[in-house]
């Protein structure tokens, strides 16, 4: 069984340019009960992607969706909660924390 970290790193390219995804443009939308939700914007090509992370019993589960929206339109999809600089930090750490290897970002 692979482990959470490999079902992770997939995410970390965008589908559609193959371009990695910056951890910076990362926007944390929901986090409740092992299951996180962020927007990515792809550096390269634009593209906005949504992606459900879950942790369940059988490990993590991941799904990304094609957006044309804008981060800060999708949050108002989620709620008016303002992002707080802890969470955009948290999301920072959640990146770095499931792969390894700091070289893989620069
Ligand atoms: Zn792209």
């Amino acid at each position: 069984m692979k482990t959470s970290l490999e079902n992770l790193k997939p995410l970390m390219r965008c589908s559609v340019c193959n371009h990695k995804y910056e951890p910076v443009k990362a926007l944390l939308l929901e986090e409740q009960d092992g299951q996180t939700t962020f927007h990515l914007t792809c550096a390269q090509c634009g593209v906005s992607t949504v992606v459900f992370v879950s942790t369940t019993q059988f490990g993590v589960v991941s799904m990304g969706i094609l957006t044309d929206l804008e981060g800060d339109e999708v949050r108002n999809l989620f709620g008016d909660e303002a992002i707080s600089s802890d969470q955009v930090l948290d999301v920072h750490t959640f990146f770095k924390s499931f792969d390894g290897s700091a070289k893989e970002f620069m």
